[in-house]
């Protein structure tokens, strides 16, 4: 196990420079979680900590050494892709072995590795099977086994269920956490889909444009998220932004932040609640329901045409086109610089 040490690090394709100076410091056994919309750099930044991509400026370390000259197969790490990446006319016993016989490892040593990693990813039924008779979850599976038999000091992820159909994603998510939970191996995780990251991470870095927005726990960057980037992207629905102009008069009074026309107020969809009292928040025409079960979406939009969802477990009985008012806590209110975004 090993901790993974970013300092200043940049990335220039020509004269693009895609990663802007990255600091960040993971600890030993941590697992963290790169998320961020398509593009920000995720995979360019894993790719570096791999050995993959050459880096344009600064340090990477890995068990305190800096690794940025270290040949990838010499840095202890072990990299699993979207795209699978197995020898298709080798079964899954040579596909997982693979790696240790070009590292000249001995066979028995192999074989017990082999076995080992199979069992724990339930795949000891298919060792002769070739990729092509296995489902894209089994596929994973060996890509992770692969991964597992190289004993690394670091895992590194690059969106590796965003293959799987929604159900085996749930299922994968799962054992990769319980990987995590049994082998305490230092685990970097890349994905765009903020449930993942929010369930598996021990931190997250959001990033956006080649920097990092915020680096936080789950909780952290869902009640306090450093900006409106971050406040957005994470959660789900998103939150809820508002002009303070289209609030109701008694909002200022009952939220009791500054509310002038410099901000935009946030409240998630999970915080609005129906109200009929003097406590108005905000008031809006129910516009659609999206009745999930557990709970329902209720679709509003006020008067200049914002827009916003509510989350909430009662339905409303009223028709479209009729008024809505909700109140929220004004602890739960999240208030951003219309400018620059930022928390204030
Ligand atoms: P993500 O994984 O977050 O979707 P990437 O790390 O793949 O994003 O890409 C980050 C940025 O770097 C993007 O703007 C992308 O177009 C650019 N990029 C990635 N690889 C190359 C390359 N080989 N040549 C030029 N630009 C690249
Ligand atoms: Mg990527």
């Amino acid at each position: 196990m090993a901790s993974v040490t970013i300092r200043q690090v940049a990335k220039s394709y020509g004269d693009v420079q895609v990663m802007h100076g990255i600091d960040l410091d993971i600890e030993d056994g941590e697992f963290v979680v790169f998320v961020g919309p398509s593009g920000c750099g995720k995979s360019t930044l894993l790719r570096m900590i791999a050995g993959l991509e050459e880096i344009s400026g600064g340090t990477v370390s890995i068990a305190d050494e800096v690794v940025n000259d270290v040949a990838p197969a010499k840095r202890g790490v072990a990299m699993v892709f979207q795209t699978y990446a197995l020898y298709p006319h080798m079964d899954v016993y040579k596909n997982m072995a693979f790696g240790l016989r070009q590292a000249k490892t001995p066979e028995e040593e192999i074989d017990r590795r082999v076995r080992k990693a199979a069992d724990v990813l339930h795949i000891t039924d298919y060792l002769h099977r070739t990729p092509k008779a296995l489902s894209g979850g089994q596929r994973q599976r060996v890509a992770i086994g692969r991964a597992i038999v190289r004993e690394p000091e670091v895992f590194l992820f690059d969106e590796p269920l965003s293959n799987l159909d929604a159900a085996l994603r749930v299922q994968t998510r799962l054992e990769i956490a319980r990987l995590h939970e049994r082998l305490g191996a230092t685990m970097i995780y890349v994905t765009h889909d903020q449930v993942e990251a929010m369930t598996l991470a021990d931190k997250i870095v959001v990033l956006r444009d080649g920097r990092i927005e915020q680096v936080g726990s789950p909780i952290d960057l869902y009640e306090r998220p450093d900006n409106a980037f971050v406040a957005q992207f994470i959660g789900s629905p998103k939150m809820n932004f508002f002009a303070p102009s289209i609030l109701a008069e008694t909002a200022p009074t009952i939220l009791g932040s500054r509310l002038d026309g410099n901000v935009t107020v946030g409240i998630r969809p999970e915080h609005l609640r129906r109200t009929d009292g003097d406590d108005v928040v905000i008031s809006a025409k129910l516009e659609l329901i999206e009745h999930l079960g557990e709970y329902a979406l209720v679709h509003l939009i006020c008067e200049d045409g914002t827009e916003f969802i509510a989350k909430s477990e009662h339905p409303p009985t009223e028709k479209a086109g009729e008024t809505l008012h909700f109140t929220c806590k004004p602890e739960l209110v999240h208030v951003f610089d219309k400018e620059t975004g930022a928390r204030l």
